[in-house]
């Protein structure tokens, strides 16, 4: 049996990593239809979230999401640390530690919808929102093999935010020249959904 702790540790570290070792990708992203910082912004947070790694993986699971949050907010900065602030800080307030599947998938959606109050935005608009809403359908949905299924949808969801105009964020100031490229927040949406079921899937 793994011990809580070391479980809580090893899925902040990944994603934490895996944002940071991407951050050159989510930053050409944003060069294409915003301001080309989102890779700084999100490796800034997770630096944050890195350095304070010890304390973190010390606290219940709900609590640790909502410290990782409050370093999102704080460091990230953009339009994307507010809102994945939230993100982990609705999540953190909907777990009290390791969860079932259907608890995750009620916290996961509470953690949504207040992505979407914040940000004023719905599915369709080429934001994060485009990868994080299937995920949370995916969640609900349940079934054999979770972690596959949710890899694939993450992968479509990004992949399908190319052809869409951007209604939000910087990138609706390009109108119609933001079609034709990934929205650089739905592909670090995805990235942070693989590094969680990369460390699930090293369970078994
Ligand atoms: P900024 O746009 O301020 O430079 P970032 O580059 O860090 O901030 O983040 C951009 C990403 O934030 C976009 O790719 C998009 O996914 C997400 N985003 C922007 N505005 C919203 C919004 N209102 N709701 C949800 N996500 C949004
Ligand atoms: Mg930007």
């Amino acid at each position: 049996m793994i011990d809580a702790r070391d479980l809580r540790r090893n899925l902040i570290k990944t994603v934490a990593e895996r944002i940071i070792s991407h951050a050159d990708e989510l930053t050409s992203l944003d060069q294409a239809i915003g301001d080309g910082d989102h890779g700084i912004n999100m490796k800034r947070g997770m630096d944050a979230v890195l350095a304070d790694l010890d304390k973190l993986a010390e606290k219940p699971l709900g609590e640790a999401l909502k410290a990782a949050g409050m370093h999102l907010v704080t460091r990230v900065g953009g339009a994307s640390g507010p809102l994945y602030g939230t993100l982990f800080m609705s999540l953190g307030k909907g777990l009290a530690d390791i969860p079932d599947r259907a608890v995750l998938a009620t916290a996961f959606r509470g953690a949504i919808d207040a992505v979407k109050a914040r940000g004023k935005a719905d599915r369709g608009m080429k934001t994060m929102l485009d990868v994080l809403l299937p995920l949370a359908e995916t969640l609900e949905a349940g079934g054999a093999d979770l972690t596959a299924s949710l890899r694939r949808c993450a992968g479509a969801a990004a992949e399908a935010t190319k052809p869409l105009q951007a209604i939000r964020g910087r990138a609706s100031f390009l109108g119609e020249r933001s079609k034709g490229h990934m929205d650089p927040g739905a592909r670090s949406s995805q990235l942070m959904l693989e590094a969680v079921c990369d460390v699930i899937e090293g369970l078994r």
